[in-house]
């Protein structure tokens, strides 16, 4: 199965000021397009460190994807941390050049520089800000520079999902809340259902106020072949109503 890291980038994320929710938007898609996420990276807006992440992420994986500091000021300093690490020049792409331009009347330097991206990578259109994604292949590798913004990640991403999907693999999961049943009593027989379904990922989420008014989500996924969705279906289907019986 294909492996992905994702890396965060960014001095607020640490501080705890802002809720790393690109790592989840991107590690989601990631899932559905057929990937393995293997492991989250965050780091600070510092070059050593972004560069550190990218070699240490293109190590043990098959994509990179990073979020974070692609904007036009001094301290986004991901697509130069990049380079450096991988002994990339920074060249004016005019493909970039074009996108920005489209956005503004006049040129400046700090917009110019968003079209300054590592030599023989493709830059993304990014329909919701400025910067384009970058999209590079690194030894067969690839890996996708994002912005920091959310709106500007999910913009790029859909711009670029099409490229990176496993060809004929399906992720799939649902869930169902059911009210009235305690996770202690669930246990036992959604332990059964996964021992016996060792291709489904079975997982009992509670929620409410245990003994006076509890419910659990009962959430099954499986990846592989088409075949999955029948599996999943099935699986929760018959353990949602052994367990309403039970509850
Ligand atoms: P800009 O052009 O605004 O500088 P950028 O690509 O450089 O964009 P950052 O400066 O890293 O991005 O982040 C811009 C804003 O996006 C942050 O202030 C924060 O609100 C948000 N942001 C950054 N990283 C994340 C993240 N991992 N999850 C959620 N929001 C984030």
């Amino acid at each position: 199965m294909k492996k992905a890291v994702i890396i965060t980038i960014g001095n607020e994320i640490l501080s705890g000021r802002t809720l790393n929710t690109n790592f989840t938007y991107i590690a989601r898609k990631l899932t559905y397009l057929g990937y393995d996420v293997l492991r989250g990276i965050i780091v600070k807006d510092d070059i050593e460190e972004i560069g550190n992440a990218f070699k240490s992420a293109i190590e043990s994986s098959d994509l990179v994807v990073s979020s974070g500091g692609l904007g036009p000021t001094y301290d986004d300093m991901t697509l130069l941390s990049f380079s450096k690490a991988f002994n990339l020049k920074l060249t004016l792409n005019n493909d970039a050049l074009e996108m920005i331009k489209e956005k503004f009347d006049n040129m400046t330097p700090e917009r110019e520089k968003m079209a300054m991206i590592p030599e023989n990578s493709i830059p993304i259109r990014n329909d919701a800000g400025t910067a384009p994604g970058v999209l590079v292949n690194i030894n067969n590798k690839d890996i996708i520079i994002l912005p920091g913004v959310p709106r500007e990640v999910e913009s790029i991403f859909e711009n670029v999902q099409e490229r990176i999907k496993v060809p004929g693999y399906v992720y799939y999961d649902k869930s169902l809340r059911l009210d009235g049943v305690l996770e202690s009593i669930a246990a036992p027989l959604i332990k059964e259902y996964a021992k016996n379904n060792p291709d489904l990922y079975i997982k009992s989420h509670p929620y409410g106020i245990e003994f006076s008014k509890p419910g659990i989500e009962l959430e099954v996924s499986g990846r592989g072949d088409s075949s999955i969705y029948e599996k999943v279906d099935k699986v929760l289907r018959e353990l949602s109503e052994k367990l309403m019986v039970k509850g």
